[in-house]
């Protein structure tokens, strides 16, 4: 496998270096930096989404048909790699990379055209309406339900953990519209309005402090039957293709490793116990990006994606709270600072003992503990791979 780029790819790099150089203002970088939670906070995120959006490189990841900028695999890769090295905010994915191919692959053309602009401006901001309590792993035995009254749902429920929800005014969910089949079967996939009446939001404070995660309860909320996505009953097979994407969409190693480099930084030499599992953690996320980029490689060559890619959420989960521990751990007592006051780097969280990266590594770690839950359990993982790729 040669992993050198060619002079194209090289030329490319420069591009994105000099656009990120450009736009990547103190502030975006330093937000990025002092976010405890998986996704930028909504402010900075709004803005580097603006910015991306305006430069043509927003929505990469799309075919050029659906507005993206026609990258190959490998392309896609150095942008997200040079993102991560800069330190660029992780912006939230629920619309960018889930709803988004779902509309562009599944939607009729009056959905494309309403949804599909004012998800790339911001206007729309979308939240995950899947988990119920006691349907997680067991998703196909979701219990909300969506009756049909003439041309609209009358949609009642309760999802859980869903993410930003506080933030969103969209809300794509997976509905049960016929108890009477195999539950697979009976799932449609509907986009919400949240300002439609019955819809409530409660929020959930994670152990980290961060308020990410919501309750969103339903309660005969009108929903036309328009803004259905695909057939009555195909729910289960949308909800199929857009975990795929949650699970395997993109490329974790960057920024395990762009977050390890900063940490080394932070300190310089590390010692001991401490080193030896920066190394640890270095050899295994540099590990993980030979099989994410043997797998692009592959992909870029015409082949399908190989089973190997079912590994990279798992190891990338397992390196990611490797990190957050070693950094707690080497910022000794001033790792342990915990602050409520969010945003990190707002005038309304208390001066940092130290340093303000250590006022965020507790918060982070914990935070972290949620990479082997969301997007499907390590043990759902594992079944997965025990199953598709071992043929167990
Ligand atoms: C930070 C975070 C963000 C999230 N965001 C969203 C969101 O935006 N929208 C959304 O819809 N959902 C979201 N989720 C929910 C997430 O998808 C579920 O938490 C996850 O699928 C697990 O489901 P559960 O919590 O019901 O746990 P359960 O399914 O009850 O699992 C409990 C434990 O049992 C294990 N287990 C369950 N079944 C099996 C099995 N068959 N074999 C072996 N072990 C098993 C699990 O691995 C786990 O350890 C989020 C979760 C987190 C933590």
């Amino acid at each position: 496998m040669n992993l050198a780029l060619d002079d194209g790819q090289r030329a490319f790099r420069e591009d994105v270096r000099t656009f990120l150089d450009r736009s990547l203002s103190p502030e975006l970088r330093r937000g990025a930096a002092l976010t405890s939670g998986v996704f930028a906070e909504p402010d900075i995120a709004r803005e580097w989404q603006t910015i991306l959006d305006a430069q043509g490189w927003l929505v990469y990841h799309w075919p050029e048909a659906a507005g993206g900028p026609g990258w190959t695999p490998i392309q896609r890769w150095i942008f997200e790699k040079e993102c991560a090295e800069a330190g660029a905010p992780i912006l939230p994915f629920m619309g960018l990379k889930l709803v988004g191919p779902v509309l562009y692959t599944f939607g009729t053309d009056a959905q494309k055209e309403h949804y599909l602009p004012r998800l790339r401006s911001a206007e729309h901001v979308w939240a995950q309406g899947f988990s119920e309590p006691g349907s997680g792993s067991d998703l196909a035995s979701l219990r909300t339900r969506a009756v049909r009254d003439g041309d609209h749902y009358l949609v009642s429920g309760h999802k859980i953990w869903t993410t930003q929800a506080q933030h969103a005014n969209r809300l794509f969910a997976l509905v049960r519209t016929d108890p009477n089949v195999k539950p697979q079967a009976g799932i449609s996939f509907l986009l919400i309005d949240m300002a439609a009446p019955g819809v409530t939001v409660k929020p959930i404070l994670s152990a980290s402090g961060d308020h990410e995660l919501n309750e969103v309860f339903l309660d005969e909320v009108r929903v036309p039957v328009s803004e259905r996505i695909g057939e009555e009953g195909q729910g289960w097979s949308i909800a199929k293709f857009l975990l795929e994407n949650e699970r395997g969409g993109g490329s974790f190693a960057p920024q395990l490793l762009a977050d390890l480099w900063r940490l080394r930084a932070a300190f310089g030499p590390l010692k001991g116990e401490l080193a030896d599992r920066a190394t640890r953690l270095q050899l295994e996320a540099q590990a993980l990006e030979m099989t994410e980029l043997r797998t692009l490689i592959e992909i870029e060559g015409g082949a399908a994606p190989d089973p190997r890619s079912l590994f990279t959420k798992l190891v990338a989960s397992e390196v990611r709270q490797g990190i957050e521990a070693l950094a707690v751990d080497a910022f000794g007592l001033a790792g342990l600072q915990l602050p409520l006051e969010r945003p990190f780097y707002a005038d309304a969280a208390p001066s940092p003992v130290t340093s303000a990266e250590a006022q965020v590594a507790a918060a982070r770690y914990l935070n972290a503990r949620a990479w082997s839950i969301f997007g499907g359990t390590s043990e759902i993982q594992l079944s997965i791979i025990a199953k598709a790729a071992l043929g167990l």
